[in-house]
């Protein structure tokens, strides 16, 4: 079997290897540079790549193709590949004809990676598990090196496009708000449908875990009912068979068996994050982990890197890190969870926004703006009247100096962008450094 891969990237390499330990003659092809961690990768087990280039008589002769989840799928050649009848699957659905391990998947727009690293954190307690998808090494190298009983996945609808068979036992769709819509023929119901695919081949053994309080998610479940057994969440109603929140406690409920534990002590701050708890214990609760256990480690949990990171307090101003806040709702669950009075860090690469969901608490916690990015017209517009400050800045150090000027005792400074980094960062991780840097310098 000839397996082309498309993308020489983590996932890539990864199934690279996997293809090649399974018997397959592989040709990994990269239209961009590969990294040379991968390259050496490539060499030393042997594997055929190209880079800078697709030789396109090379790939179309592939029996079966696997594409990087950032090749979109209306390039020429994804299309001529398609067209001569070649499957094309992404990562997680050729790694995981290899494993037997039991998966839990978690998708949505917002969430993915606190909500899946949780719930390893949690599982890894009491079970051998391994931490996937998104985050660090790749699934396929995984099953390879570790071959894990069990993994959970930080799943992206770019991954779930190209999915054939993959099905996850429990699956976890955090929320569904627009994003990505330039992949989607600027159609959200085509966005929403390619977050259920996590579904699609779930029977009513496996389960499925998501938001009651999101509308879209609750209206598409509606319209297109499941196999799965449903275990919704809410913050706000009673749920029979799911999770709950009653006088600060998360009420959990599989087939009877309750475990109720408090919010109080939630490492994580924040509502989303007492959603994104409740999801992660529905999971830990199915999978029988102690009620003590899952109790500790949400209250222990670390927290992960660029997701509203407490930096450092200096002069009682709490300095926070939301770089990865690269859409207007994730904002929107930061700005919420201010409990002080907050200057606020904002911009980059509009991505269309719509900033009005952010005004009351713009109102009644922002003491004022600073725009950092390309698109800042849209912020001035829009927040100038709302906010008594609104500067406009071209590098973070700038942005740090002057809400540090601004800051008074007890207050919060804020980056949560709402959108993309790349006008002038390498990635949001770059973003999120160099806010850090910027204020460990003051
Ligand atoms: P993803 O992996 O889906 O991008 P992350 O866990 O990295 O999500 O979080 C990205 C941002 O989204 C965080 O900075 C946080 O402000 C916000 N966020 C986290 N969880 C939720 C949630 N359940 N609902 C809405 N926003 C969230």
């Amino acid at each position: 079997m000839r397996l082309v891969i498309l993308g020489g990237g983590e996932s890539g390499v990864g199934a690279a290897l996997l293809g090649k330990n399974n018997g397959y003659d592989v040709f990994v092809s990269d239209k961009g540079k590969i990294k040379k961690k991968y390259k050496d990768v490539l060499i030393h087990n042997g594997i055929e790549w190209e880079e800078e280039q697709h030789t396109v008589s090379k790939i179309l002769n592939a029996d079966l193709v696997m594409k990087s989840p950032g090749i979109p799928d209306k390039t020429v050649l994804v299309k001529d590949i398609r067209e001569k009848g070649i499957l094309v699957v992404s990562e997680i659905e050729f790694a995981s004809q290899f494993t037997d391990a039991l998966i839990v998947g978690v998708t949505g727009s917002n969430g993915k990676t606190t909500t899946a690293s949780l719930t390893h954190h949690i599982l890894k307690q009491e079970l051998e598990v391994g931490l996937a998808g998104n985050i660090g090494d790749s699934f396929a190298k995984q099953i390879l090196e570790k071959n894990y009983p069990n993994y959970v996945l930080e799943i992206s609808s770019f991954q779930l496009d190209d999915i054939v068979a993959f099905k996850p036992h429990i699956a976890i769709i955090t929320n569904i708000t627009p994003d990505h819509l330039d992949r989607y023929d600027y159609q959200f119901q085509n966005y929403i449908a390619s977050k259920f695919r996590i579904a699609e081949n779930q029977t009513q053994d496996d389960y499925l875990i998501y938001d009651a309080d999101d509308d879209v998610i609750a209206n598409h479940l509606k319209k297109h009912p499941v196999q799965s057994t449903l275990l919704p969440f809410s913050l706000t109603k009673t749920i029979e068979n799911g999770a709950y929140i009653d006088q600060q406690n998360i009420n959990i409920t599989i087939d009877n068996n309750k475990i109720i534990m408090p919010t109080a002590n939630l490492a994580l701050e924040g509502k989303h994050n007492v959603k994104n708890a409740m999801a992660a214990s529905t999971v830990a609760h199915l999978l029988k982990i102690r009620k003590q256990t899952i109790r500790e480690s949400l209250e222990n949990f670390q927290g992960v890197e660029h997701r509203l990171e407490h930096v450092v307090k200096i002069n009682k101003v709490q300095y926070i890190n939301d770089s990865k806040a690269t859409n207007v709702n994730a904002t929107y669950y930061a700005l919420e969870s201010m409990d002080s009075p907050t200057v606020w860090i904002v911009g980059g690469q509009d991505k269309g926004n719509n900033y009005e969901e952010l005004f009351s608490f713009v109102n009644q916690k922002v003491k004022a703006v600073i725009c950092l990015g390309v698109d800042n017209e849209k912020l001035i517009s829009t927040f100038g009247n709302m906010v008594d400050t609104v500067v406009e800045t071209e590098s973070m150090s700038e942005a740090v100096k002057i809400a540090y000027k601004i800051a008074e005792p007890g207050d919060n400074v804020l980056l949560s962008p709402a959108c993309a980094s790349f006008d002038l960062f390498e990635s949001y991780e770059d973003r999120g450094r160099q806010f850090k840097n910027a204020v460990r310098n003051l």
